[in-house]
């Protein structure tokens, strides 16, 4: 894969080209002061210093409300999954931070599992038509914790591109094939480096991990036995403050949960899914009444254990991937890395252990 730069003067001529072959999307400031991902259309508001988003992008794949398919009243003609048109354009989503890549493709062992014979229909198809142009966090703020779930301010997993601001130029690294249809798209926009290039780059990526928070680790071997820790008295506590308000698992790049409903508008049934929240009552009500959660202390506890515990025995890695929206977003202020102390799923770093 190749290094190659632009001039941050030129982002304007490099959005341009790259709308040519995809709907491309950018970091922008709305009025109301709140920062999301927005079409590229004015280059002057995409921002370069940021923090991040306050919604993660996982909704370029697993929207928040979805139409599957539609049917008509009768019933007579059965639905057929083929007419499920994706998205309109492959989508290029520029300045996204690392965390959000991570968060995003690790939601692949929940809806495109190559293992599972009954993998999700939708969000491999969408997934094919997402292109991931990464921009390192120069500045990570104080409650990111991506180096302790795996990651980095300046990690490369699922990215295409891994871009490095380095002032008046940007550096861009092609990770993937994807990454490679990108550059090819941006033309001679994209140049060689200059000499001193990737020095500054590495200068910049030590900078950022000296101002990453420190003293986590989690997916460590856990210092409890689950059970232990399931039927720990921690949870009434935690749960004490919660409102179960779902701003935590709408907010997460990696929750994944959601619900299905039908409606009948106009003659024409369709059925569409939309994000749910293990943290509402309703997720787990059954049909019979009984609820297997039924107050907040079940509820916590299973949001929990299962981004620090149940996926790591799952899968191997962490449902989490540090990117403090929780932490900012929480109206009660419950810290997910408090939680994992309680846990014991954290080990002390030692003093000057990097990473
Ligand atoms: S954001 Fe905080 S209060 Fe709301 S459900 Fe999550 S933990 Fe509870
Ligand atoms: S659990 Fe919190 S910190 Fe972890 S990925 Fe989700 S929102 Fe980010």
């Amino acid at each position: 894969m190749a290094l190659l730069a632009f001039d941050k003067a030129r982002v304007g001529d490099l959005l341009q080209v790259l709308s040519g072959d995809f709907a491309v999307y950018g970091p922008v400031r709305g009025d109301d002061g709140v920062i999301g991902m927005a079409p590229a259309d004015d280059p002057g508001k995409i921002l370069f210093d940021f923090q991040n988003t306050t919604r993660s992008v996982k909704g370029f794949v697993q929207p928040q409300c979805e139409v599957m398919f539609t049917y008509p009243q009768d019933g007579e003609k059965a639905p057929i999954l083929e007419e499920f048109p994706g998205p309109e354009a492959d989508t290029l989503l520029f300045n996204l931070r690392p965390c959000d890549a991570r968060g995003l493709w690790s939601n692949a062992e929940c809806y495109d599992n190559p293992d599972n014979p009954n993998k999700d229909y939708y969000f491999p198809r969408r997934r094919e038509r997402v292109f991931l142009a990464g921009l390192g966090c120069a500045a990570p703020c104080p409650t990111c914790f991506c180096h302790a779930t795996g990651g980095g301010p300046f990690s490369t997993e699922g990215l295409d591109w891994l871009m490095t601001d380095l002032g008046d130029r940007v550096l861009v690294e092609t990770l993937t094939d994807k990454g490679e249809r990108m550059a090819a798209a941006a033309g001679d926009v994209l140049e060689k480096t200059k000499k001193g290039d990737d020095k500054k780059a590495e200068d910049v990526h030590q900078a950022a991990m000296k101002k990453s928070p420190r003293g986590l680790k989690l997916g460590a071997p856990a210092n409890k036995e689950m059970m232990d820790i399931f039927e720990s008295d921690i949870w009434p506590k935690i749960a004490e403050t919660c409102i179960n308000c779902g701003t935590c698992t709408y907010s997460c790049p990696t929750c994944t949960c959601f619900d299905i409903l039908d409606e009948v508008v106009g003659g024409e049934g369709r059925r569409f899914r939309i994000w749910d929240a293990c943290m509402y009552p309703l997720y787990t009500l059954h049909g019979s009444g009984h609820n297997p959660r039924p107050t907040k202390t079940e509820r916590v506890r299973n949001r929990f254990m299962h981004k620090l515990k149940y996926n790591l025995k799952r899968h191997g890695t962490l449902s989490c991937v540090g990117c403090g929206r929780c932490v900012r977003l929480c109206p009660v202020n419950i810290d997910i890395r408090e939680v994992a102390a309680m846990m014991g799923q954290v080990e002390p770093r030692a003093a000057g252990q990097a990473g």
